[in-house]
């Protein structure tokens, strides 16, 4: 058995399910169905697709300000896994996180302050701002906008979801 990936009304990520909980909420009607497996299973005496994305009937408003951990998966995945500073996509197990602030010079290990960076990049900046190291950040680092974007890395990891990584 697989997980279900649960859409917003918006077609935004929201949450992963297990196909039980996914099944429930069909016949619930709260959820309707967006894509499903080839085989079908049985529940309740009706025959189902096995469902791999469902989409809420009704919009759920996300709180802007929701505190997300600022991790290393998050950066590399808000990041697109790319160098901040000179675009280069070494590849995940290749990109290291910069502190834009160094944190010996106070920087906080927040989404703010984190970025990707290749290797090079990193070790050319060393213990500076990007100021002090002449270097200019491609983008101003933010935290993500919405809760679905920590789900980032892992609807990368499913086919049929990467479609909805990035909406
Ligand atoms: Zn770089």
């Amino acid at each position: 058995m697989t997980d279900v990936l649960v859409l917003n009304a918006s077609y935004e990520p929201l949450r992963i399910v297990s196909v039980r909980r996914a099944i429930i909420l069909l016949l619930q009607e709260k959820v309707e169905l967006v894509e499903a497996a080839a085989q079908h299973l049985r529940a309740q005496g009706a025959s189902f697709a096995v469902p791999l994305v469902v989409r809420l009937v009704r919009y759920i408003a996300i709180p802007r300000h929701r505190q997300l951990p600022c991790s290393r998966r998050g950066v590399l995945a808000r990041d697109r896994e790319t160098c901040q500073y000179c675009g280069a996509q070494p590849g995940r197990a290749q990109l290291t996180l910069d502190h834009v602030v160094p944190r010996a010079q106070g920087g906080r290990s927040e989404w703010e302050n984190v970025v990707s960076a290749c290797a090079g990049c990193n070790h050319r900046k060393g213990g500076r701002t990007p100021e002090q190291a002449g270097m200019a950040l491609l983008a101003r680092p933010r935290q993500p906008s919405y809760a679905a974007l920590v789900l980032l890395v892992e609807l990368e990891q499913h086919q049929i979801w990467s479609k909805y990584a990035y909406t």
